[in-house]
């Protein structure tokens, strides 16, 4: 009887938890088996990031890669590989992955951003596998981008695609409406078999809060849209830049967490008075006590809802994520 009181209890508990905490099921990485509905891959950061690599397959052509946690994405095709993304020092790692699951050779590198930190390595790629040639692709915002920044570490691209990129017998969907982490960021959205993966970088990190300012965000406003247009675009299982394979619930976890801080924020702009601040003669402590308080207030809301038991991050990166959200609102008045 007790047992069974225990399970109720255990049922009752199971549907009234957060439509975001659904049951994740955390099984070693497998390069043979593919991953089910909600599979994330066992570990911890510690061990992601000392293995040499880690690999899951998603569908019968379609891997997620794991190098010192940084990931990305591989498509076996008809002839050979092709790889979204080659982040900086994963390069030697990535070749020894990729032969751990097929002999065919690897061709292109797509880049989904201009950040040499996740593309950086073609290079060391490209050295690995000369005289062959690598076909490196990406959108022309990339190819620009790396240009105007004067990104030199990854090899120049060779090809730029729109809103379709094909690949040895794979179509694959370009979202090129991504503009928070950078105006470049491109997503990718590759199906088959009925499974689509999702490749996001640097926008949702599964298993963990959001990385300081928002993985760097370059305008906080234009990542929040990401993060509902995530949500709203149609895919299964999301690779990630950093972290844990990725599902819609990770997803909503970072909507409702921003939804949050910008509202605690607006709590704190309404509750804060300027003049009590306007003391001294210099504007910089006028606007330092004032908007300090605004997002003092806000933090320690967020502290309240989202501390508990991730102590340690969240000292470490809920103060920027305010910070970040609350200037790219107050310069729009939003
Ligand atoms: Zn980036």
């Amino acid at each position: 009887m007790k047992h069974l009181l225990f399970s109720l209890g255990s049922l009752f508990l199971a549907s009234t938890v957060n439509a975001y905490t659904p049951e994740f099921i955390y099984k070693p990485a497998s390069a043979l088996e593919l991953s089910l509905p909600n599979q994330k891959v066992t570990g911890t950061h510690r061990d992601r990031f000392v293995k040499p690599y880690e690999v899951q397959r998603l569908t019968k052509n379609i891997y997620w890669i794991s190098v010192a946690n940084y990931n990305v994405t591989a498509v076996v095709g008809n002839k050979s590989v092709m790889l979204i993304d080659a982040p900086h020092g994963t390069g030697k790692n990535l070749l020894q992955a990729i032969k751990s699951f097929t002999d065919k050779p690897l061709s292109t590198i797509v880049y989904s951003h201009a950040h040499a930190d996740h593309v950086g390595d073609s290079h060391v790629i490209a050295k690995q596998l000369a005289p062959k040639q690598l076909n490196i692709l990406s959108s022309t915002e990339v190819k620009n981008a790396l240009e105007t920044h004067k990104v030199t570490l990854p090899l120049k691209v060779t090809h730029t695609f729109d809103n379709t990129l094909k690949f040895e017998g794979h179509t694959i969907q370009v979202h090129d409406n991504f503009n928070g982490h950078t105006p470049d960021n491109t997503v990718f959205i590759l199906e088959e078999h009925g499974r689509k993966v999702i490749h996001a970088i640097d926008l949702v990190h599964p298993d963990q809060l959001e990385f300081r300012s928002f993985s760097n965000v370059e305008d906080a406003i234009a990542y929040k849209n990401d993060i509902d247009t995530l949500m709203a675009l149609d895919w299964d299982v999301m690779v990630t830049g950093h972290s844990n394979l990725g599902y819609k619930a990770d997803v909503q976890f970072v909507q409702d967490y921003i939804i949050d801080v910008q509202n605690f924020i607006r709590q704190g702009l309404e509750k804060t008075d300027f003049s009590k601040h306007f003391k001294g003669e210099s504007p910089f402590t006028w606007y330092a006590g004032y908007t300090n308080e605004i997002i003092d207030f806000a933090h320690k809301k967020m502290a309240e809802k989202y501390r508990k038991g991730r102590e340690e991050e969240f000292d470490i990166v809920a103060y920027s994520h305010v910070r970040v959200m609350f200037w790219a609102m107050f310069a729009r008045a939003l």
